[in-house]
């Protein structure tokens, strides 16, 4: 099979238009080139993620006529390969411990001593607190309930500039590709969180692990998410996983421009349905041909 993407949700509210347009483009492109269309739950949140939320979603994606091929992968059942590939960062030395709050976090970038705050795709660039304060990891347990941060500076040295970092970005237009200087990763992403303290693990880690163990060659996701990709080539450069071509569409917005969120209960694709609209109905709202 040439042709693997997935639909990734969070099981944290409805979907709405904007998880109907990603959706429909995955499943589109996936019967287009003769391939696979899966379906993933991201549900590592458990405290957001609900059974409900997960029953609907089946329900939506199965009236729009979006069948997935294979059997559902639920993240919250794959925490111990999620905990191996940490094991593994860990006995690398590429990972330390942080102990930080989001207050401690912003009151250290606020010292005189720090010239300016740059954002990444997690927010503001980790300003290194506990960092300068790891100890050498060499034979002590990965420690448990707590942070765990990616130590950027080094994984850099690890994987060195040859080859460079980058990824396929596919567009309706053509291709490109999409250089990733590692050298800068350190201002523009820094030392990312890749196991929070109440989940055990983080977005990035399970997403580049689970694209890997099933397949993927394609991800089709929003273009939100394009300055993210950056941490998934460099986790699967560390990791020694390979790197999917990337489809990052447009983002459905509302009539102020804004995107829309789970919170956009009025644009759900359960209360089109209720209100009598048809999958067509849906497909020409996000501007796709019914
Ligand atoms: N669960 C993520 C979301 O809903 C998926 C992102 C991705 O496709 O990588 O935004």
């Amino acid at each position: 099979m040439t042709f693997r993407t997935r639909f990734a949700p969070s099981p944290t509210g409805p979907l709405h238009l904007g998880h109907a347009y990603s959706a429909i483009l995955a499943h589109d492109m996936a019967r287009a080139n003769d391939g696979a269309f899966l379906l993933r739950i991201e549900d590592i949140d458990q405290s957001r993620s609900r059974a409900s939320w997960e029953t609907q979603i089946y329900d939506d994606l199965s009236w729009l006529g979006l069948m997935w091929d294979e059997a559902v992968v639920r993240q919250s059942e794959r925490l111990s390969d999620y905990n191996s590939a940490l094991e593994a960062l860990w006995q690398r030395n590429l990972l330390f411990p942080c102990a930080c709050s989001r207050r401690d976090i912003a009151e250290a970038l606020s010292a005189p001593q720090e010239s300016s705050t740059t954002m990444g795709p997690d927010g503001p660039i980790y300003p290194g607190t506990c960092r300068l304060r790891a100890p050498d990891n060499a034979n002590a347990p990965i420690p448990k309930h707590v942070a765990l941060r990616l130590f950027l500076s080094r994984a850099v040295d690890v994987l060195g500039d040859d080859p460079p970092l980058s990824f396929q970005e596919c567009l309706h237009n053509g291709k490109r590709i999409v250089e990733i200087p590692a050298q800068a990763l350190e201002t523009t992403v820094g030392d990312v969180v890749l196991a929070r303290k109440d989940m055990g693990t983080s977005y990035h880690l399970s997403v580049v692990l689970d694209d890997a163990a099933q397949g993927i060659t394609d991800v089709v996701r929003g273009e939100d998410l394009h300055d993210t990709t950056k941490i998934h080539v460099l986790l699967q450069r560390l990791i020694g996983l390979p790197t999917p071509r990337y489809h990052h569409h447009m983002l459905i917005r509302d009539d102020q421009g804004r995107r829309l969120a789970k919170r956009d209960d009025a644009r759900a694709i359960s209360k089109y349905r209720d209100d009598g609209a048809s999958p067509a109905d849906i497909r020409r709202l996000v501007g796709l041909d019914a």
